[in-house]
């Protein structure tokens, strides 16, 4: 089998243009750069092509992959770690293969969570403002010391491990919980309790567990009522483990003190693009944005240099090896 394919880039930006053409010319592979998202409209654009790169809001549902593989695609490659966006099963039953690059930098994600968190227990983004308009006041940016409080870390793989660590590194009492509980993160100061106890006892709540079935809205109105009264909320996971009206319901009655996020369920019309010439349709969203005590980040915890090279570099690597094996150590497939 040989080792380069063509490869068909959808939603590109010129970061990845400039990332993946330093990386795809040493390996050799054929690269087409497309900018529009992949849907059931462009998948025909993949045509002659044998594998497809695509990202977190490209829509790589039943109807999109049986286009896909009717076309000649062959491999689904991922730039990114989660899957969600993949329906795993159409993808086995069209025979095609999935892979996706399951650490490029959890430092990138973590160090983004932590500095949600740090802007807004400082008020930063409000201080920001103030001194450019002249407004030397300090009223309103009354801020709490993060040494001494409970934080709560949802998923502890690779990213939820450096936010444990990073967060014991202040000084927090730090409580996790994973199905799958991870003994460096209790080396480094964690204690593991059930995800009732972690939401009833955490000052700061963060977000690092993938996006499936089970945690689909992690965060409903129920959660939420189990919390802290004014507790800070960090979501860099994907939009869709909060149920973001119950939030803003939340929000206004006082009981979430602070919301960070970088990600958003509604995310794939937004984010990503320059919309600062129209006028944004999505009023929940919209509602979010008037916040004082909210910060939203349109997708950026992994956007470091060091991520995207690894992004690429493994993206690659996933393809080189497909072509040669015909199979990928870092695939996904449906659970049996
Ligand atoms: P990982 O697979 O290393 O860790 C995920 C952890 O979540 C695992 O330990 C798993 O056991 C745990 N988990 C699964 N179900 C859970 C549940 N119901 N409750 C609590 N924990 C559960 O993944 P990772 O590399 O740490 O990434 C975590 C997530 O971060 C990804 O799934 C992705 O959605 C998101 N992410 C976001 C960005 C960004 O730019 N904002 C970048 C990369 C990854």
């Amino acid at each position: 089998m040989r080792g380069v394919m063509k490869i068909a880039f959808y939603s590109t930006k010129p970061y990845d243009r400039r990332f993946f053409a330093e990386a795809g010319s040493e390996a050799g592979h054929e690269i087409e750069f497309l900018e529009c998202r992949l849907d059931s409209y462009t998948a025909p654009l993949a045509a002659k092509f044998e594998a497809v790169c695509a990202f977190v809001n490209d829509t790589l549902d039943a109807q999109v992959l049986e286009q896909l593989a009717a076309a000649g695609v062959r491999l689904i490659a991922l730039r990114c770690a989660g899957f969600n966006n993949v329906d795993l099963e159409a993808a086995a039953r069209w025979r095609l293969t999935v892979a996706r690059v399951p650490a490029y930098s959890p430092h990138a994600v973590a160090e983004h969570a932590i500095a949600l968190l740090l802007a807004l227990n400082r008020n930063v983004h409000r201080a920001h403002n103030r001194i450019r308009e002249g407004n030397f006041s300090l009223d309103g940016l009354l801020g709490f010391d993060l040494y001494g409080r409970t934080a709560g870390v949802v998923g502890t793989g690779k990213i939820g491990a450096c936010v444990v660590r990073i967060l014991a590194g202040f000084g927090c009492r730090v409580l996790a919980f994973d199905p799958y509980p991870n003994h460096e993160c209790e080396q480094n100061g964690a204690t593991y309790v059930d995800l009732d106890e972690l939401l009833a006892e955490s000052d700061v709540v963060s977000l690092h567990c993938p996006l499936t079935p089970q945690t689909h809205h992690l965060i409903d109105a129920r959660a939420i009522e189990r919390m802290k009264d004014y507790v800070t909320l960090i979501n860099t996971s994907r939009g869709a483990l909060i149920d973001t009206p119950a939030v803003i319901d939340a929000l206004k009655r006082g009981k979430i003190g602070y919301l960070g996020l970088d990600v958003y369920e509604e995310e794939g019309d937004l984010f990503f693009e320059d919309l600062s010439n129209q006028v944004i349709q999505d009023d929940v969203f919209a509602r979010l944005t008037t916040f004082p005590n909210v910060i939203v980040t349109g997708h950026q915890a992994f956007f470091t240099r060091e991520a995207l090279e690894n992004i690429a570099l493994t993206t690659l690597g996933n393809v080189t090896e497909f072509a040669q094996l015909g199979t990928c150590s870092n695939g996904v497939a449906a659970a049996r």
